[in-house]
């Protein structure tokens, strides 16, 4: 049994352990229990973006689609993320040129911002009502040396990629964020948000009226190969495909034991405060941004998109645990940045499992007539969505379809079978580390 954290004056209603915020209000997706089709062209397994994109371009091209999904479709991250969308690469230029020279570099780079315009295009151009908003993301240094590193790469950024910045010191910092635990940041304009999970259901919506069909409860538990076509084996019976998906992201099973060997699954933990008095949220969230630290055990935040909440997100414990002990550890972590929230409560908390790479990219490919894109390390609303239209492109064959990250080599190391035994002693490392700066900053700067 897992011993529980939680004190009763901290959450108001222990129900929403483990219910995201952002299912409030929404209706459930209901043709869970339809049985899939027999025999199909292409058959999608995982409901989240990067499934649903896949199926959306075939579905468009003619080919019947059926997407097949463990739970209830969209219940993996697509439906309980934080909302912040960003370029999603997490590696530099200069790290990606080191690798693979300049040219290839800039390419993989381009793709983040092209993710990042693209999926904008497609909210309007679908009419897909999510609380989009391109208003720029605050990236705050918990130390004043991440501040002069920050600057440095915002710098660099505009110069050599052209993507746009504001420094913020110090002294400014409370014109963006009603906290005093920073040194200042870095706006990065073109970032913004959305909420993920009205995002999913226009998603789905979208991809239905298109003819896709989606079975939920319905896990791919077998796939085999029987002449020029895969049979996979779920509970609903057999299904005949000529092409298959995987779009399992950090949910990768066995399924495909080769990708599972490729996929770092790693918990990452959410909550929502109470409602706050209005004259709280304009003071913590004056211009309404999300929020990214450069801890390296990132804490991630941002007003809900009626401006009433904090939703607040990190990864609180070295080891997987569950929403009743990160729940109170995230509400402690949140009152170090502002602790006027002490006295308000929490009403959900909520974790999913995104999925790292052991290069910090994401893949998109084919092994075996098997098609797949993953891999987000953790900011994939932008990418899956993107990633997810080119792979519905490239398992029609269409050379439209192809990105920079095609051929890049997916990475194991030997003896990982997906099982991270490596990750605890990591995250407490990180986490060791980040406190060590947080608390020589806070006593070496105290302004
Ligand atoms: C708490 C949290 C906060 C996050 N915050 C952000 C953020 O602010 N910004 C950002 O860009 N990204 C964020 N992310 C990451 C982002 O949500 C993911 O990168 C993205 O949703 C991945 O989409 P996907 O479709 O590839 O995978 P998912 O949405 O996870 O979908 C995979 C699906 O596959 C299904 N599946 C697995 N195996 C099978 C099987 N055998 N048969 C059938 N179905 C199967 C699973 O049930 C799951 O529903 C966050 C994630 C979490 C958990």
């Amino acid at each position: 049994m897992v011993k529980s954290n939680f004190h009763s004056n901290d959450i108001t209603d222990p129900k929403n352990f483990g219910d995201s915020y952002w299912q409030e209000n929404l209706s459930q997706f209901t043709d869970c229990n339809t049985t899939p089709i027999k025999s199909v062209d292409v058959l999608i397994i995982g409901s989240g973006y990067t499934g649903l994109h896949a199926a959306l371009i075939t579905a468009r091209a003619d080919r019947t689609t059926q997407v097949i999904e463990a739970n209830n479709p969209g219940s993996g991250c697509s439906t309980r993320n934080g909302g912040q969308i960003s370029p999603s690469i997490k590696l530099s230029l200069t790290e990606l040129s080191k690798k693979y020279g300049a040219e290839k570099a800039l390419a993989i780079r381009k793709e983040g911002y092209t993710s990042l315009e693209w999926i904008e295009e497609f909210v309007k151009a679908e009419d897909i009502d999510c609380d989009f908003q391109r208003n720029g993301r605050f990236h705050a240094a918990h130390t004043p040396q991440h501040f002069k590193k920050l600057v440095q790469e915002a710098e660099q950024l505009s110069k050599e990629e052209k993507f746009p910045s504001v420094v913020i010191t110090r002294a400014e910092q409370h014109n963006e964020l009603g906290t005093n635990t920073y040194h200042g940041g870095v706006i990065f304009s073109r970032n913004g948000m959305l909420h993920p999970a009205k995002y999913h259901a226009g998603l789905l919506r979208v991809a239905q009226q298109a003819g896709v069909v989606i079975t939920g409860n319905c896990p791919a538990e077998n796939i085999k190969h029987n002449g020029d076509v895969f049979v996979v084996s779920t509970p609903k019976g057999e299904i005949l495909a000529k092409k298959i998906i995987i779009a399992t992201n950090g949910y990768t099973t066995d399924l495909v034991p080769w990708l599972k060997r490729r996929i770092i699954p790693v918990g990452s933990y959410m909550i929502a405060t109470e409602p706050l008095p209005k004259s709280v949220m304009d003071r913590l969230f004056p211009k309404n941004r999300g929020v990214v630290d450069t801890c390296k055990i990132v804490y991630y935040y941002r007003p809900s998109p009626d401006r009433t909440r904090v939703l607040f997100g990190g990864r609180v414990s070295a080891n997987e645990t569950n929403p009743s002990i990160s729940g109170p550890l995230l509400k402690r972590d949140m009152c170090r940045i502002f602790p006027e929230l002490e006295s308000y409560k929490f009403t959900h908390s909520w974790s999913g499992t995104v999925a790292f790479s052991f290069d910090k990219l994401m893949h998109i490919g084919q092994r075996e007539g098997i098609h797949y894109a993953m891999g987000y390390c953790g900011s994939g609303i932008a990418m899956a969505s993107y990633l997810g239209m080119r792979l519905g492109q490239q398992s029609l064959g269409e050379r439209i379809g192809s990105t920079a990250f095609d051929n890049l080599k997916f990475q194991t190391i030997p003896f990982y079978t997906g099982q991270p035994w490596f990750l605890p002693a990591m995250v407490r490392w990180y986490r060791w580390r980040d406190q060590r700066q947080i608390k020589l900053a806070t006593k070496n700067y105290n302004y």
